[in-house]
């Protein structure tokens, strides 16, 4: 998943970045409102953590502004300010959740996976994908309560599907999911075509992946 962090702290924007990209995220760092917008215009981010000081602004003018795109990423607000009002302002204007600095990593890894979980409609942190079960939040692919070895890049691609299961899926899509921003090179879609190749070969060791479909000319869609 790609986030978003839009926080004016160095210090602790890079504890941020690191963390969730240990826990497999793709992050991309703002350190402005307008750095925010400019990336917000550009790429489609799962999460967007949002820090309300921002030197050049009010985050909250960043929140309103991408709801009222109809922007779909699932914005959490990090704020020193203790204040209800902004805590009330941010979840009126849609935010997703609300943390009070200073917070815990694990906290704010266990509230986005709350998110997720609500947003696809998961009440249990694991997802049926035929007879297979994705866990979301240990990152684990299980067959029989066996773990099913994938890398990071093949779990991406896999729970980016199910979780729009029954959705066609572009390249492109999938490819900014799991890179975020394009890399300078521009977009190679034989990255997507060999984790998909690589997926069926390792979930087809266990069961039929049928379900796992090709659409031509298009991209994948996960039939569940
Ligand atoms: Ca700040």
């Amino acid at each position: 998943m790609t986030v978003l962090i839009v926080e004016d702290e160095r210090t602790l924007a890079r504890e941020l970045g690191l963390f969730l990209y240990q826990q497999g995220f793709a992050c991309t760092v703002a350190r402005t409102a307008r750095e925010a917008r400019v990336q917000l215009a550009d790429t489609p981010f799962d999460f967007v953590l949002l820090d309300l000081g921002l030197p050049d602004g009010d985050g909250l003018t960043v929140l309103a502004e991408a709801k009222q795109q109809g922007l779909t990423a699932a914005f959490v607000i990090l704020t020193a300010r203790g204040a209800v009002k902004d805590r009330i302002g941010g979840l009126e204007l849609g935010a997703d959740d609300y943390l009070a600095k200073p917070f815990s990593l694990p906290e704010l890894l266990a509230r986005m996976h709350a998110i997720t979980r609500r947003r696809f409609g998961l009440h249990k942190p694991l997802a049926a994908v035929g007879p297979f079960e994705l866990d979301l939040q240990a990152r684990r692919l299980l067959f029989g309560g066996q773990e099913v070895s994938l890398s990071v890049k093949e779990f991406d691609v896999l729970s980016y599907l199910v979780l729009h299961k029954n959705r066609v899926m572009t390249r492109l899509q999938l490819t900014e999911h799991i890179w975020g921003n394009l890399p300078e090179s521009g977009f190679d879609s034989n990255y997507i075509d060999a984790h998909i190749k690589n997926l069926r070969k390792k979930l087809g060791q266990h069961a039929d992946v049928d379900w796992l479909e090709t659409v031509r000319g298009i991209g994948y869609r996960a039939r569940l």
